[in-house]
């Protein structure tokens, strides 16, 4: 799943939170780095969402999240990679409310038909809270005075009511009976983690009604993905870091990625993951892999990337004629352009 949003309305703070208290449960394999993407497995959710994750509840392997990906990457990646963006999280400042990137971001998810909940963010801004360390909401609401109760109130109706003028009916996710036709708003809180365990609660509900078939993922063929971010690393220049979401890459094996004017044709001189554990000043943050294998978070390092576009279409050309997967991804990147001019 993937999170969106206007920029600086916490995006980013959330998934560090996420991300740090699964990993201050303390144990082993509480989460799992991958280049893009955070995998917290279905015992460190429980754990950290309590009574609101039963386990035997859910046959699902945890929760798979897509760092903050641009929308157009998600887009690719939606109507590309399904599986990999089934949900969405969309980000919302309860002092801001709708932002022009919340309405791109609510255009981009109302177009790909894909679910999603809202996280209204920031609610310990709210004038008077009192803060309860990663509490579930209804708890930490309950232990707020009357007036911090109806200024949160006040703000989160507001975003109700912008879904509503976009067409979404929405309400309190507490409320929500059939999460297809309503929108649930959860209210949280990256800053103090309230509403975490909410949130990790209807994730969690959502992914195992959305379920895709990940049989349908073809692993042997010649891999394809989406480019998340395009990133100078030092000692290999321009890399990209990708989404691989159908077959296989190898090192050595000639790739076509969607470029600012051509598409680009390289070879992978490597395929690098994040080292466990490493520190972030040393200089070896990554580990060489020869072949990484759908679904997967890889970084890719060749020669002339820096024209490399996020968003845009990533291939390997294995057995095939390299005119006809250039043509592939041209045709994919004009696509690309085209729902970018009706976003604009
Ligand atoms: P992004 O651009 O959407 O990724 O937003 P960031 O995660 O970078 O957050 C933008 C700013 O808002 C940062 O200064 C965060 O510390 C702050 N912020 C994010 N979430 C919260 C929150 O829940 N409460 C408060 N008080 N500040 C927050």
């Amino acid at each position: 799943m993937a999170v969106l949003g206007h920029v600086d309305h916490g995006k980013t703070s959330l998934l560090d939170k996420i991300r740090g208290s699964a990993v201050s449960e303390g144990e082993a394999g509480a989460i799992t780095q991958h280049i893009g993407a955070t995998a917290v497995p279905l015992d460190t959710v429980s754990q950290m969402a309590g009574s609101l994750v039963k386990p035997e509840d859910f046959d699902l392997p945890g929760l798979l999240f897509i760092d903050t990906p641009g929308h157009h990457s998600f887009s690719t990646l939606r109507s590309r990679g399904g599986a990999l963006a089934d949900i969405a999280i969309l980000v919302v400042d309860v002092n801001d409310s709708f932002q022009p990137q919340t309405e791109e971001a609510i255009d981009i998810l109302k177009r790909t038909g894909t679910p999603f909940i809202v996280a209204a963010n920031k609610i310990d801004t709210t004038p008077g809270w009192n803060p309860q360390e990663g509490a579930p909401i209804q708890k930490t609401y309950e232990e707020q005075s009357q007036r911090a109760r109806s200024k949160l109130d006040e703000k989160l109706y507001e975003i109700i009511g912008e879904l509503s003028e976009r067409g979404f009916s929405s309400d309190f996710y507490w409320r929500v009976q059939n999460f297809q036709s309503n929108i649930g708003v959860v209210p949280v809180s990256a800053l103090t983690g309230e509403g975490i365990p909410d949130l990790l609660g209807v994730l969690m509900g959502l992914s195992q009604r959305y379920m895709k078939d990940e049989m349908a993922i073809d692993v042997a063929g010649p891999g394809s993905g989406t480019v998340l971010e395009v990133k100078e690393e030092r000692g290999f220049g321009a890399t990209l870091d990708v989404v691989l979401y159908d077959g296989t890459i190898r090192a050595g094996d000639t790739i076509v990625v969607g470029g600012a004017n051509d598409p680009i044709v390289t070879e992978v001189r490597a395929l690098l993951q994040p080292r466990p554990n490493a520190e972030i000043r040393t200089e070896k943050r990554f580990d060489k892999v020869e072949e990484v294998r759908a679904a997967a978070g890889v970084k890719i390092a060749a020669p002339d990337l820096e024209d490399a576009m996020a968003g845009a279409p990533v291939r390997v050309v294995g057995d095939r004629d390299l005119d006809e997967v250039v043509r592939e991804v041209e045709a994919e990147l004009a696509d690309i352009e085209v729902t970018t001019e009706e976003e604009g």
